[in-house]
C-alpha cells in the first residue's frame, strides 16, 4: 500500500470513529469518506464497526467512475452516493452519512427543517432541505440516484455546498459534507442538534420563524464577505 493511501485511510477511520464518539452512529449505520485528491477518495468498509477497520484494506474509490481501485474490503453500500457528490462538487473534502435520531425523524416526515433559530442559520443559509423519494424505476441504481437526488435538490433551490452543508434524504437520513476532513462530521453533529431543537420548537407549537434579516446576519458573520467570526 502506498504511503499516500495509508494516511488517508487512517483519516477515514478517524472520522468514522468520531461519528461514533459523538453518538451519531448506531451499529454500522453510518459512513464517512475523505477525498484523497481530484481522482480518489477513501470510504468506510461496508458493515464494519469503525474501530475494527484495518486501514491497510480500506477501500479507495475512483471519483470518475466509482470503481474500487484498492482495498480488500467491500466499500460502504452508499459509496455511489458519495461518488456522485465528489464528482459534482469538486470543492468538498469529506462526506458523512448518519442515521442520527432526530435528523432521521425529520427524514421520516419528509419535511424540510425550517429556520427556527440562530444555531441553524449560523451554519445553513436557509432551511435544511429534504429530498423527494426515489421512484420505483430508479431503484436499480438506488445509491447513485440518491446522489443525483441530492445534487438536483441543491440546484433547484439555488443552494451551494457552503450555504447548504447537508441535506436530508426523505425516509432515510442526512448526508453532510465539508471542505476539510473534520467538517462533514462536524456538520452531522450540528444538524443533529438543529433537528432536535427544531423538533422541540414544533412541540412547543411556536408560530414565529426567525426573522430573515437575523438569519442572514448569523450566516454572514461566519461565511459572508465581511465575516468576522473566529480568529484571523
Ligand atoms: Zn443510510
Amino acid at each position: 500500500m502506498s504511503k499516500k493511501y495509508k494516511s488517508y485511510s487512517q483519516e477515514c477511520k478517524k472520522q468514522n470513529i468520531r461519528l461514533v464518539e459523538k453518538e451519531l452512529s448506531i451499529q454500522t449505520f453510518s459512513n464517512v469518506s475523505v477525498k484523497i485528491d481530484k481522482n480518489y477518495f477513501a470510504i468506510k468498509p461496508s458493515g464494519v464497526v469503525p474501530k475494527k477497520i484495518d486501514i491497510k484494506e480500506c477501500p479507495i474509490i475512483r471519483i470518475k467512475d466509482g470503481k474500487k481501485v484498492y482495498g480488500k474490503y467491500r466499500p460502504s453500500t452508499d459509496t455511489p452516493t458519495h461518488q456522485i457528490l465528489y464528482k459534482t462538487f469538486s470543492e468538498i473534502k469529506s462526506i458523512s452519512h448518519t442515521h442520527s435520531k432526530y435528523a432521521t425523524a425529520w427524514a421520516q416526515t419528509g419535511k424540510s427543517i425550517p429556520v427556527y433559530g440562530t444555531t441553524h442559520s449560523d451554519y445553513w443559509y436557509g432551511k435544511v432541505p429534504v429530498t423527494s423519494y426515489l421512484k420505483k424505476q430508479q431503484l436499480k441504481e438506488y445509491e447513485k440516484n440518491t446522489g443525483y437526488l441530492i445534487v438536483n435538490l441543491l440546484k433547484k433551490l439555488k443552494y451551494n455546498t457552503t450555504t447548504c452543508p447537508g441535506v436530508i434524504v426523505a425516509g432515510h437520513g442526512p448526508f453532510c459534507w465539508g471542505k476539510t476532513f473534520d467538517s462533514a462530521v462536524n456538520y452531522s453533529e450540528m444538524l443533529e442538534f438543529i433537528s432536535e431543537t427544531a423538533y422541540y420548537s414544533e412541540q412547543l407549537k411556536i408560530k414565529n420563524k426567525l426573522p430573515a434579516h437575523i438569519s442572514k446576519k448569523h450566516f454572514d458573520r461566519k461565511f459572508g464577505k465581511k465575516k468576522y467570526y473566529g480568529q484571523r
